[in-house]
């Protein structure tokens, strides 16, 4: 049988870079094959000796706000920004876009809105809101991946958070349902004994939304989650200060599992200068010391993910004339960076590469239990990135995909550039170009 693509060269498998030849034939990896084995195709593809295949990344916590605030964000331009960044699969949250994705009608209304216009695959949380609670196994139903609450104001009216008895009746029904709850763990009691936020000081900021509300937050969670014996995923996390009760809680049984975003693992609040609020995002970023701590963290895997918590608004909505931190909006847009960004950092920590894509694509996969995905391995969807490690860039805002490309990391070079994506067989990137016809599927979680 004549395969439809060949891929031969150092191939990231099995956890490991081996020279080999991966075969693909509808859309699916069916071989991996040592280096030499002679396979017909329809396509040869030969790696360069600077680049290496990697599977697709998958980023479980992007915003793409469409419909409602599509002048935000929307489905071509994040999903193009995602192809750019070797980027094959995201998982959209369910607030900015009008409505929120807290019913199944409204489910329907964001795949209509998503239909037809995506570069990559794309999947949808549910939100647990207060009026939600008595809808999720509907929504289970239907095909989203998991529920999102906020614990805090999410920062938009049609999103509230959960007070800490709705937060036990959400546990307890995601534990009913063997789903999954994913929580933006900062307590609303501890953040609104916090010093208030106001102006361009950064300081300021940071301190309005202390590490205590995270940890706070997280240790409702965690004993919450023992109680019910529910799935839970915390989601950015920024204090290193909850590492401990995490890593007790995992040790313990307790099914949690974590991730944190490339802007906690590259910034640190000692660099942010005043008034530059592209930098604002909640929980906010923090020093250099509890930076390197997160680090420690990924590599003793009490972190699991690493994912970039798109989140942008207009330019005007981040206040960057005034740089006012109370006003502006929080959110950090990093989708198409997410992978240079956090190998550049790792390198310079003596991590692999191999450490970064099982953060960034195994593990969040693993997360919403999509199968299909986060490998190169027989059976897994052909989502295939072409990357060159040690090539270099430096980060220019007009060759950003997304809609509004503001962004904290203007001129930082960067190591590792992304050069051709395959989508479940299909090209989708050609030498660093999105090509133009949108090829992505819309996705429902699986039954287990
Ligand atoms: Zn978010």
């Amino acid at each position: 049988m004549t395969a439809d693509l060949v891929v031969a060269g150092s191939v990231l498998t099995d956890g490991a870079f081996r020279d080999a030849v991966v075969v693909v034939t509808r859309g699916r990896v069916v071989a991996v094959e040592p280096a030499g084995t002679e396979v017909e195709a329809a396509e040869h593809v030969r790696l360069g000796d600077d680049e290496v295949l990697l599977p697709g990344l998958v980023d479980t916590h992007v915003h793409v706000n469409e419909p409602g605030r599509t002048e935000w964000e929307g489905f071509a331009s994040a999903t193009r920004a995602a192809a750019a960044g070797g980027v094959t699969t995201l998982v959209d949250m369910p607030l900015n876009s009008v409505p929120p994705t807290v019913d199944v009608d409204a489910l329907a209304v964001k795949r209509a809105a998503a239909d037809g216009q995506c570069h990559v695959d794309v999947g949808f949380w549910g939100g647990a809101v207060p009026a939600s609670l008595a809808r999720l196994g509907a929504m289970s139903d239907a095909g989203v991946f998991g529920f999102k609450c906020f614990l805090v104001d999410s920062g938009v009216p049609e999103f509230p958070p959960l007070d800490r008895d709705q937060l036990e009746r959400a546990v307890a029904e995601v534990a009913a349902l063997d789903a999954l709850l994913i929580v933006h763990a900062e307590d609303a009691g501890v953040v609104a004994a916090a010093p208030e936020c106001g102006g361009p000081s950064y300081t300021r900021f940071e301190r309005s939304r202390p590490h205590e509300a995270e940890d706070t937050a997280i240790a409702a969670l965690l004993d919450l989650a023992a109680r019910h014996r529910a799935r839970v995923h915390v989601l950015h996390l920024s204090s290193a200060a909850a590492l401990p009760s995490l890593a007790a809680a995992r040790a313990a049984g307790v099914r949690v599992s974590v991730e944190t975003c490339p802007h906690y693992l590259t910034l640190s609040a000692e660099q942010v200068p005043d008034g530059r609020t592209e930098f604002k995002c909640c929980p906010p970023i923090r020093g250099a010391a509890n930076r390197e701590a997160l680090w420690d963290a990924l590599t003793d895997e009490t972190i699991d993910c690493v994912v970039s918590d798109h989140s942008p608004s207009t330019a005007d909505l981040k206040h960057l004339d005034t740089g006012d931190f109370a006003r502006a909006w929080g959110g950090v847009a990093s989708l198409q960076l997410g992978l240079p960004l956090t190998w550049t950092a790792a390198r310079s920590r003596g991590l692999g590469l191999a450490s970064v894509v099982g953060w960034m694509s195994t593990a969040p996969a693993a997360l919403a239990g999509l199968a299909r995905k986060g490998a190169i391995a027989p059976g897994r969807d052909a989502d295939l990135v072409v990357f060159a490690p040690e090539a270099s860039f430096d980060v220019d805002p007009s060759r950003l995909h997304h809609r509004n490309p503001v962004t904290p990391y203007a001129e930082r070079r960067l190591r590792g550039v992304v050069r051709d994506v395959w989508l479940r067989g299909r090209r989708v990137v050609n030498a660093g170009t999105v090509t133009a016809q949108p090829t992505g599927r819309l996705l429902r979680r699986e039954p287990t």
